[in-house]
Order: structure tokens, then C-alpha cells, then sequence
């Protein structure tokens, strides 16, 4: 969830993006052309729930208590009366059965935004999709949306576990909801995710 806030003029703008780690998730905050910045804070629906973020008294009484991201933010105005709600969780789409039917982006997999891999993975998966799509037209070519599917697969166990090594590194609220999720091992294997 986010707020988008206008930057006065005067204020010198000495980061252009801000990563803070809390309690119940982690905020992000980046400086935007035409004077805006957009903050957000990532955490897990219940959480956002319990804490009344999707309300603005919720909202600025969470974002009080950050160290870095309140103090960066205390002389904008928010250009909104009300935070908004994105989703940004993890996921994969299975192979599909439906014949000749690939997914690229956020379709195929989307990211958890601490690994900003979002919008590179949009733009390679659709380049590599094309490919794919080029090499099916290819009687002599073997399985191609087969092997386009699997690498998607190794692509997304490769992230899961770089995404789980990212939120290991922190470790000062072992009772939070938040970062136990977080710093569950991962048990499922995806090889079942293969297609033959
Ligand atoms: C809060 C937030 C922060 C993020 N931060 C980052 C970041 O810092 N770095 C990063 O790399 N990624 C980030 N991402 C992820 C990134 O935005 C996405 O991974 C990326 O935009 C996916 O591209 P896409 O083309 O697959 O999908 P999209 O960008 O979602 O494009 C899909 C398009 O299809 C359109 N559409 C949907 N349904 C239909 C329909 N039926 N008919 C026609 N059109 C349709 C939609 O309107 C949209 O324009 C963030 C995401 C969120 C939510």
C-alpha cells in the first residue's frame, strides 16, 4: 500500500530512493519526476488490516514511528485522501493444459518488489515468449514452449531462494508475524513443476 506525495519546491532532495526495514514489513520510498515521491509500505494483508493502513490515521500513525522514511517525508503534503492497495505477492503459474498458450510478465510470475525483477522479467519473458512462439512454427524445432515453460520454472525457484536469503539477513523481530512467514524454509520442491 502507498501514498504519493508532493515535494515542495524548496526542499533539496538528497535521496532518490529509501529502503527501511520495520516491525510489520518494510518501506520503500522513491522520488518521482514532476516533484512527487511515492512511499509504500509492503506487508502481508492481516497485518495491513490489524494496523488500519488502507485508513490515512493508520496510515500516518505507522508511518511515525519509521526512522528514516517520516523524517524524509515530513514536510510533503500527500496528494491523496486515502493510501491505495496493490497486490505484490509471489507467483507462478503452473504449466497450463491449454495447447499453445504461454504467459509472459507478471502472467507467467510475478516478484516479491524487494528483488526488483518485475519489470526486467516482463521484458525478457515477452522476448523470450516471441522466440518461442518463432521456434514452434518450426516442425523440425522440439518442444519449444516446453522448454520456454521450463526455464520460466528455474527462473522462479532461482528467485525463491534469493528472496529467502534477502530476508534472512534480518533478524530483529523474530516474534513478528512478518518476518516469520518470511524466514519459513522453503519445503515444497517445484520439480513437479517441470514439464517432461
Ligand atoms: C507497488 C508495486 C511496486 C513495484 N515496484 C517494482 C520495482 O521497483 N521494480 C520492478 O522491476 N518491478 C516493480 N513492480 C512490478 C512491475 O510493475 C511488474 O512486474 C511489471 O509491470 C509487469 O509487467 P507486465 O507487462 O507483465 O504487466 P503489467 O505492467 O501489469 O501490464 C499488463 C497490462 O495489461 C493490461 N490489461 C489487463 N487486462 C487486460 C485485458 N483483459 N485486455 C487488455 N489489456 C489488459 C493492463 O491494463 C496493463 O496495462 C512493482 C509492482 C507493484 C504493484
Amino acid at each position: 500500500m502507498g501514498q504519493f506525495y508532493q515535494i515542495p519546491k524548496h526542499l533539496p532532495m538528497k535521496h532518490e530512493f529509501l529502503i527501511e526495514a520495520a516491525e510489520q514489513g518494510w518501506w520503500y520510498c522513491a522520488v518521482l519526476p514532476e516533484n512527487k515521491c511515492v512511499i509504500t509500505f509492503f506487508t502481508d494483508s492481516d497485518i495491513a488490516s490489524q494496523l488500519r493502513l488502507n485508513q490515512s490515521k493508520g496510515w500516518n500513525q505507522h508511518l511515525a514511528k519509521s526512522q528514516s522514511i517520516k523524517p524524509f517525508v515530513s514536510a510533503m503534503k500527500s496528494t491523496e485522501t486515502h493510501p491505495w492497495i496493490r497486490q505484490a505477492y509471489s507467483h507462478f503459474l503452473p504449466p497450463t493444459s491449454i495447447n499453445n498458450l504461454i504467459a509472459v510478465g507478471d502472467a507467467a510470475c510475478a516478484f516479491d518488489p524487494i528483488s526488483s525483477m518485475g519489470i526486467g522479467f516482463a521484458l525478457s519473458s515477452g522476448c523470450h515468449g516471441a522466440c518461442a512462439i518463432q521456434m514452434h512454427l518450426d516442425p523440425d524445432i522440439q518442444q519449444p514452449l516446453a522448454c520456454y515453460q521450463n526455464d520460466i520454472v528455474q527462473q522462479f525457484m532461482t528467485y525463491m531462494e534469493m528472496r529467502q536469503n534477502y530476508y534472512q539477513i534480518e533478524k530483529r523481530w523474530p516474534d513478528s508475524m512478518f518476518w516469520k512467514r518470511r524466514h519459513q524454509q522453503i519445503t515444497e520442491k517445484s520439480d513437479s513443476l517441470l514439464t517432461p
